[in-house]
């Protein structure tokens, strides 16, 4: 490797050590001081980098304004569990399939495509939050739109209000669809008035979120919200440069028994090809392939397009970010930094280091913020208003409680997603963690504090607020 580095022959160099009279074969490892003065005898100069140099450059090209070009908006269904969502990636799936295209096959490879008054539409094919938030946790910001789901017949319920604050949280712009109204007992205008006490004001109630009535099962007004989608998009301008190589974020991976380590990416910007060669997360590979959401194979993936990719190593991480780079070698360096970083980081947690509610105000105060974000789960809608109440009480000039999210029941997974990207801490009142949660907070570091007296709870906060946090009891 030395040797092709430095384009010299391999047999040279092996020559010049047995010289020196060490024998060598081509893949035996030396030290970097004799690889110096090995580059330095043969004429060489030598620039030494530090190991995480292996990245540079990654996700680092500067598109200029002129290369933009306009690129379909990508959607996310969010809502409250039976509210409709997956009928509804289904019904605009099957409304929008060019008919007698290969046979009417559809492949659910995690995200797909369609099309409305000739424009194309990206769908992300795992409803719901958690997807979402998972991805914002690793660094992916994929969606700019968040269809938020609400059943005319049930209007807002809790996992409406955390997709709200999941999109809000994301800065990611909301449309309403108002779900099921077929059913007698629909009542669109509940949904709308409630949403007002979640701070999402449709148009009619002189706001400028769009919603639309749809009824899923019925396939009422999908193309209305379709129209509303590219309304939407056309004010966020999204854009891209087609002409470059191509960067994304991976959507699903599996380890497939005929296809090996297949992974779903959408790109993001430039244009995927085959033999293309990527790193993904902590992985890499030769792109062998690419199959569209229709299941056929295709030469290239322009922006904003989900395809899956065969011929990666071993399968990434969904929300991973990936990028094309120039060769085999830098590619496997990458990785390969990549994988000891992570072991090392998970010997790291196991050890225990966790974030307090203390290191967490000293970064704020380091970091200038003037909020300390919250999550507030209770067991019961009146407790956690009644410490919001007492919460938004204690700010001063310096420094205010923000409740990120509040809601009544246990702490979830998502709320320690949420807490990761929000970066909150996660304040249990008369509740507990489930297993998932505990897991998943354990792993990201995130403090959980369990409270069943409103006076201690606000007095630790207060105590953190001033930075006299005692030592967790
Ligand atoms: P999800 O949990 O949000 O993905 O919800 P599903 O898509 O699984 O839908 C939950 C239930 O509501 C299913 O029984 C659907 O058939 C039903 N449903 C969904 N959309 C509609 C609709 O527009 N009208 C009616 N009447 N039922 C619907």
């Amino acid at each position: 490797e030395l040797a092709q580095r430095m384009t010299e022959r391999a047999v040279d160099v092996i020559k010049f050590f047995m010289k020196q009279g060490q024998m060598l074969k081509p893949g035996d490892v030396i030290d970097a001081d004799t690889a110096e003065l090995v580059a330095n005898e043969f004429g060489h100069t030598v620039k030494r980098v530090a190991e995480s140099d292996v990245e540079e450059g990654l996700f680092d090209i500067q598109d200029k304004a002129e290369d933009l070009k306009g690129r379909p908006p990508v959607v996310t269904i969010m809502g409250h569990v039976d509210h409709g969502k997956t009928s509804l990636l289904d019904a605009i799936r099957q409304a929008n399939v060019v008919s007698g295209e290969a046979g009417g096959i559809t492949q659910h490879i995690g995200a797909y495509q369609v099309e409305q008054d000739g424009q194309t539409i990206t769908f992300i094919d795992t409803p719901g939050h958690a997807a979402f938030t998972a991805m914002r946790a690793r660094g992916a910001e994929a969606t700019d739109i968040a269809i938020l789901v609400v059943a005319a017949d049930d209007s807002v319920m809790p996992q409406t209000i955390e997709s709200i604050n999941h999109a809000k949280a994301a800065g990611v712009p909301i449309i309403v669809a108002i779900n099921k109204i077929d059913k007698p007992e629909a009542n669109a205008q509940k949904v709308r008035t409630e949403l007002l006490q979640h701070e999402v004001f449709v148009e009619s109630m002189g706001g400028d979120v769009l919603d639309v009535e749809v009824s899923a099962t019925k396939k009422l007004n999908l193309d209305k919200l379709l129209e509303a989608i590219l309304l939407q998009s056309e004010v966020l301008e999204l854009k891209a440069n087609p002409d470059r190589t191509a960067e994304g974020v991976v959507i699903e991976a599996k380890l497939d028994r005929g296809r090996g380590s297949v992974a779903t990416v959408l790109v993001q910007t430039g244009t995927l090809k085959t033999g293309d060669i990527i790193v993904a997360g902590n992985e890499w590979g030769r792109v062998r392939a690419l199959v569209n959401d229709r299941g056929e194979q295709v030469k290239e993936a322009p922006p904003s397009m989900p395809v899956e990719i065969l011929g990666l190593q071993g399968p990434p991480q969904a929300g991973d970010r990936f990028a094309v780079v120039e060769n085999e070698a830098r590619a496997r360096e990458i990785s390969e930094y990549r994988q000891r970083l992570a072991r090392e980081k998970s010997v790291a947690r196991q050890a225990g280091q966790r974030g307090s509610l203390e290191q967490m105000m000293t970064q704020l105060q380091s970091s200038g913020l003037k909020e300390f974000p919250l999550i507030i789960k209770g067991d019961v809608q009146g407790s956690i208003e009644a410490i919001a109440g007492a919460l938004e009480k204690l700010g001063n000039d310096e420094v205010q409680a923000r409740i990120v999210h509040s809601g009544a029941g246990a702490i979830t997974e998502s709320d320690v997603s949420l807490a990761e990207t929000s970066g909150a801490a996660i304040i249990g009142f008369n509740v507990r963690a489930n297993k998932q949660a505990r897991d998943a907070s354990e792993a990201a570091g995130i403090e959980i504090r369990y409270y069943n007296i409103i006076y201690d709870l606000v007095d630790d906060i207060k105590a953190a607020m001033s930075g006299l946090l005692s030592p967790e009891r």
